[in-house]
């Protein structure tokens, strides 16, 4: 059975190779490494790509150990499947479905506030995918760069927290989502901004970043962090838009200045300072490329899975995944968090910023928007990911109970572990623990690799109680396992020795349970 689950690994090609002609062709090394997602610019697998490049057209075994030791970790994880998408190539083809399916949307309005974000191409289109495990792909102009506008909020966040520390951080700005736009001249009734997602919260996240130093050292300090969550990648500034971001910014003056008039700021806060400060963050410039692993950087506890890098605390990453969940996507947080439920923050250059967390991170670039300000094929994409994929914060709840895809787990896996949990529980006789699983979608007539049923293990180990329930369930009470033994046989087989048995043997009797020679010579 496990052979026809790794039939899907990238590395199946390789081994029979090796079984067959005790060398294995060059190309088949490299494109396992591909297919599994680990691209030729990562970071973990610089000296390991060019190894291979150098090695001979075929590899023999002594070959691939010394390529093997150049890596060892990444070739072990690779070879072996245990990565966090282990089916990438499939993920990657649902996820081109998706992407080609949103590319005909072309609904929106560009965002006109400034004259810079109004110039960008409306039909621009990317997306790209970051597993916690570093293994990518990029779709459409993956390589464009775009200013990150209000997606610079949830890294202003966490350079504040590691700074601050949450409890200090808190008394400067709530955690509750506004209800209202995210530039709306309104505080909490602490007077102070709602959340560190919206344009005063993040004035004042920015505020206590590096306090008291330079503006150029605070500017330096926030490229360099953002580069390192990318993995090191390059992350740029658009000077254009920091300008006109300045020259039109009457409404983030009049939220400065409205929480020094109900005196939000720590003493010594210099207010044109801060703003300048909040307009280069929404400068920024990257990549969905680059975005896709700041994103998996978050997925992975503040870890870049690229480097290794720890970036930020795993608990301020968790406190900004929270924040991006229930305020990230503008006025639409509330109903984004519940039909797609994965955080996610939004900008108003049509950039997507989604965490799916231990999973991957994401991010799509479209600049049309809606009238909320999110980029309308972004959110089209993200429906989509969510109606295919259990990436809902909540879907650990439903279980098997639906047949979208769960990419995390080899598909043998997931389904495997559900009938053995439930086999184990009617073995044990735990009726609550398999009404638990029944409610999660478990098939209660689905045997294991051997064609033992739930009812079979039950029979066997003279649980009464089991047995009742599952008859009560209508499971097929005759099924055979490989051996050709019914239910009833191995309880009438049990009984011999044991009285246990005798309650079970009547019960299945009377609702018409056979043994062998009578299920066969029916079935004649
Ligand atoms: N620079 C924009 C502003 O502060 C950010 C808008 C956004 O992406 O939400 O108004």
């Amino acid at each position: 059975m496990s052979s026809s689950s790794d039939d899907h690994l990238p590395s199946t090609s390789l081994f029979r190779a090796f079984a067959k002609k005790g060398t294995v062709e060059r190309a088949v090394l490299l494109d396992c490494f591909l297919a599994s997602g680990i691209l030729e610019d990562d970071p973990r697998g610089g000296a390991l790509f060019k190894a291979i490049r150098k090695a001979g057209e075929e590899i023999d075994a002594e070959s691939f150990q010394m390529l093997q030791n150049v890596s060892p970790a990444l070739f072990e994880q690779v070879l072996t499947g245990q990565l966090a998408i282990p089916r990438f190539s499939e993920f990657r083809q649902e996820v081109e479905l998706i992407f080609e399916r949103v590319s005909h949307n072309h609904d929106g309005q560009l965002a006109n506030y400034i004259p810079q974000l109004e110039r960008v191409d409306p039909d621009k289109l990317a997306a790209s995918v970051c597993s916690v495990d570093g293994q990518r792909f990029s779709l459409g102009d993956s390589e464009d760069f775009f200013c990150v506008q209000s997606c610079s909020k949830p890294i202003t966040y966490c350079l504040a927290l590691e700074d601050q520390g949450e409890e200090v951080l808190h008394q400067y700005v709530g955690t509750e989502p506004s209800g209202k736009t995210f530039n709306e001249l309104t505080l909490n009734a602490k007077g102070l901004p709602h959340n560190p997602m919206i344009n005063a919260g993040a004035i004042m996240c920015g505020a206590l970043i590096k306090r008291g130093a330079d503006a150029s050292d605070r500017f330096d300090y926030v490229m360099s962090k953002w580069k390192e969550c990318a993995g090191n990648m390059k992350i740029g500034f658009d000077n254009a838009v920091y300008l006109s971001e300045r020259q039109t910014a009457d409404r983030n003056f009049a939220l400065a200045y409205f929480m020094r008039e109900k005196k939000a700021y720590p003493p010594d806060v210099n207010l044109l300072d801060i703003l300048e400060f909040y307009f280069q963050c929404c400068s920024i410039e990257t990549t969905t490329k680059a975005m896709a692993v700041i994103a998996a950087t978050l997925a992975n506890g503040g870890n870049c899975p690229l480097t290794g890098a720890q970036v930020f605390r795993p608990d301020h990453v968790k406190n900004c995944l929270s924040l991006m969940s229930s305020c990230g996507m503008y006025d639409f947080s509330g109903e984004f968090a519940f039909r797609i439920g994965i955080p996610a923050k939004s900008g108003v250059s049509g950039a997507i910023m989604l965490v799916v967390p231990n999973v991957a991170g994401l991010a799509v670039w479209s600049p049309r928007l809606d009238e909320l300000g999110n980029s309308v094929r972004g959110v089209d994409f993200c429906r989509q990911l969510a109606s295919r994929f259990k990436f809902h914060t909540f879907d650990s709840t439903t279980g098997l109970t639906d047949d979208r895809l769960d990419p995390r787990r080899n598909l043998y896996e997931s389904r495997l572990s559900g009938i053995n949990a439930f086999c184990w529980a009617a073995a044990e006789g735990d009726v609550a623990e398999m009404r638990r699983l029944v409610a999660r979608g478990i098939n209660p007539d689905v045997g294991d690799y051997d064609g033992r049923t739930a009812l079979h293990l039950a029979a066997c180990e003279g649980r009464v109680a089991a047995v009742r329930y599952l008859i009560e369930l209508g499971v097929n009470l005759n099924s055979v396992d490989r051996w050709g033994n019914t239910p009833l046989d191995d309880a009438s087989r049990e009984a011999q020795s044991k009285d246990s048995h005798k309650p079970i043997i009547a019960m299945l009797s009377e609702h018409g349970a056979k043994q062998k020679n009578t299920v066969r010579s029916a079935s004649n």
